[in-house]
């Protein structure tokens, strides 16, 4: 059955001006889930000056008030764990059990870990050249802040923002990909049930190209925040000019298996970072970087893994592998395989669809021998779930391949020397580096986000380091003999 939502505009749940709309197709079975309104310029732009109009007022209600905010948002979702998970299984496509109803416990946890970190941002006092002043720094929201998220975590990456960014006294307006919007709207019901003052949050839908660049481009609009792809940053970036800016991008993080590594810890690790899901991950590992004496039995051990890999239904119980996302992910996908065997890959198991389910987008868990730079498979983001294996004989060989991309995402490191870690940490071109973990390892507070110089963004979400990023710091000199 389609449900029909309606975006949250100034604490009202609305239609668009124009009466559009757009349908939401479950990659299970192909069935239209939801109708959502396709926003206008106009709806946009009520959207902005209601987080404007609030800017203020909310900018200067206390620390505790919005920390306990954030808590009953925490709250108010917990009530609706399972319902939230089972929307986002239907439109995104992942295991219920697995990750849907990790996925909303995790963005509970970031609620709570924004309501005990703004209690602990401090500030500095300052010595100043006259000896009757001094300088005090302290942080302030940026003010309306427009944040812009892909399909791939529904919920998570918005709550990276919405977290931090109300729990910091900033007014939003959030747009959610149109492939999954449902849990997003979701979650303004239950921000809207933990009190938060009307026109403070508001969500609009539609295509980013539209609703997105309206956003971006609004001149009340005072910062902005993008997860996605880095043709769409780059895009944003020209837009938003000089608005400030955390951008969170795409990645082609290598998974580096050194021959003093526990092979069997590293493909088990290889196997989670490349199939979770379905591959559709910033951080998934894209790539596999296996020294060459010990490649043979790497490979054993993560077929071994891969063929107990269970591709079916997300609400299956026992199934570990959904549907892919969209057709458009999967013919990148078909693309990248299709490129790597002209080129000479070799394929050890999968390479395509998966037949005998309602769609076409369920993919064979695919493991690819032969892998070198120059494929699409190692060059760029291929978002599924593959894993190409690429060999190399030396540490400094290594560390070339891994950096030879555009990405700097995240990368993983598999070894049991103190030395070769330090080797490796100090030489990768990346934000983030996981030793003995999967590419797919991260926590909720740890910063997280691109390294300079690459395509990957700009930036650091995650606990604390997202409040930095979305706050400024203002300085404050006092000159006391003045005072009384
Ligand atoms: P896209 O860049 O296509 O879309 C992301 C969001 O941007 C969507 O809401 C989209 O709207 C919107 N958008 C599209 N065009 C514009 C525009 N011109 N102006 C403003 N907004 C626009 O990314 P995907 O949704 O395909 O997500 C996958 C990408 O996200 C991958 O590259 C992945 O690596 C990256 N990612 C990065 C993460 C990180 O932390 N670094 C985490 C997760 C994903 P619409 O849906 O309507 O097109």
């Amino acid at each position: 059955m389609t449900k029909k939502f309606k975006m949250y505009i100034d604490g009202k749940w609305v239609d668009s001006l124009t009466g559009e709309t757009f349908k939401v197709v479950s990659p299970i079975d192909g069935e239209i889930i939801a109708e959502i309104p396709v926003a206008a310029k106009e709806d946009v732009d009520r959207a902005v000056q209601a987080a404007a109009v609030n800017k203020e007022s909310f900018k200067l209600t206390g620390d505790n008030y919005r920390s306990d905010l954030c808590n009953k948002i925490a709250d108010e979702i917990e009530k609706r764990k399972e319902e939230i998970a089972h929307w986002m299984t239907m439109e995104q496509g992942k295991p219920y059990e697995l990750e849907s109803l990790p996925e909303v416990e995790e963005s509970i946890l970031n609620f709570r870990i924004a309501a005990e970190d703004i209690k602990r941002i401090d500030g500095n006092v300052i010595f100043s050249n006259d000896p009757n002043k001094k300088f005090f720094t302290k942080r302030e929201p940026n003010g309306v802040y427009a944040a812009i998220t892909p399909w791939n975590f529904p919920m998570v990456i918005p709550v990276e923002y919405v977290a931090p960014g109300l729990v910091t006294g900033n007014t939003m307006v959030m747009k959610p990909a149109s492939l999954t919007p449902i849990t997003v709207l979701l979650m303004a019901e239950c921000i809207e049930a933990a009190g938060v003052p009307k026109g403070v949050f508001n969500v609009v839908t539609g295509p980013g190209s539209t609703v997105g660049e309206a956003m971006v481009g609004h001149p009340m609009v005072d910062a902005v925040g993008f997860t996605g792809e880095g043709v769409t940053g780059r895009k944003i970036a020209s837009i938003a000019l000089l608005k400030r800016m955390l951008l969170e991008m795409g990645g082609n993080g290598p998974q580096i298996v050194l021959d003093d590594a526990d092979i069997v810890e590293a493909a088990k690790e290889a196997a989670f970072g490349c199939y979770m899901n379905a591959g559709q991950v910033c951080c998934a590992t894209e790539r596999i970087l296996v020294q060459k004496n010990v490649k043979d039995q790497f490979i054993d051990e993560l077929l071994r893994i891969t063929k107990e890999i269970k591709v079916g239904s997300p609400f299956e119980s026992g199934i570990t592998m959904g549907p892919l996302n969209s057709e458009e992910t999967a013919k990148k996908v078909d693309t990248h395989i299709k490129d790597a065997i002209k080129k000479g890959a070799k394929i050890i198991c999968g390479g395509g669809r998966e037949k005998g389910f309602p769609t076409n987008l369920y993919y064979q868990p695919t493991i690819l021998d032969n892998v070198v730079p120059g494929m699409l498979i190692h060059d760029e983001e291929t978002f599924g779930p593959v894993a190409p294996i690429t060999s190399f004989e030396t540490d400094e060989e290594a560390v070339q391949i891994a950096n030879s991309t555009v990405y700097g995402l995240q990368m993983a490191l598999f070894t049991s020397s103190l030395k070769r870690s330090k080797y490796f940490s100090d030489r990768l071109q990346t934000g983030n580096i996981a030793i003995n973990a999967s590419t797919c390892y991260w926590e909720a507070h740890q910063p997280f986000g691109g390294s300079p110089g690459t395509e990957s963004g700009q930036g650091r979400l995650g606990g604390m380091y997202t409040i930095y990023d979305m706050t400024h710091i203002k300085t404050v000199s006092v000159d006391f003999e003045k005072c009384k």
